[in-house]
């Protein structure tokens, strides 16, 4: 098992499909006090147009399907970011849908907090865990994976 602390201050990512990036900038308008306390990523789209509409320090990466979802899956293996709120559109595919579950997958495997939907947001950000410390439990998968391979 390995553990991984998590920081008062949080290292939050943002991303929204674009049928969701409305409803994205109204709850980040809604919750900006207490996500000015901690550190803010997004994928190119979502990212700027919150830095746009709140005026919120967002480090962008690239757009989503243009490879910004595995960019910050990479950030999260590395330990750079450990909170995700990800408002992913139930009704459309994406030309990215590989990329999209890959982030889900990194996200699980890390065991970092993860909203897909306004509600679970609003109740992790509820949480009285926001302001204190974390250490997150990740399960040390090597033995599962040992593969034998006979050459
Ligand atoms: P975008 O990407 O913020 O650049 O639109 C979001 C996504 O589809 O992952």
């Amino acid at each position: 098992m390995l553990d991984r602390k998590m920081g008062v201050q949080k290292q939050i990512a943002l991303v929204a499909h674009d049928n969701c990036k409305k409803d994205m900038i109204a709850w980040v308008k809604k919750n900006k006090d207490v996500l000015a306390s901690h550190f803010l990523y997004g994928t190119g789209t979502t990212g700027a147009m919150i830095a746009k509409e709140t005026g919120l320090p967002v480090r962008t990466f690239l757009s989503g399907p243009l490879g910004g979802d595995q960019q910050i899956s990479s950030r999260i293996i590395e330990n750079d970011i450990n909170f995700l709120v990800f408002f992913w559109d139930p009704l459309e595919a994406q030309p990215h849908d590989p990329d999209v579950k890959a982030l889900l997958r990194i996200a699980v495997l890390y065991d970092i907090p993860v909203a897909n939907n306004q509600a679970s947001a609003d109740f992790l950000f509820s949480s009285p865990l926001m302001n204190e410390e974390y250490d997150r439990y990740i399960i040390d998968y090597s033995e599962r994976i040992k593969r034998n391979i006979n050459l």
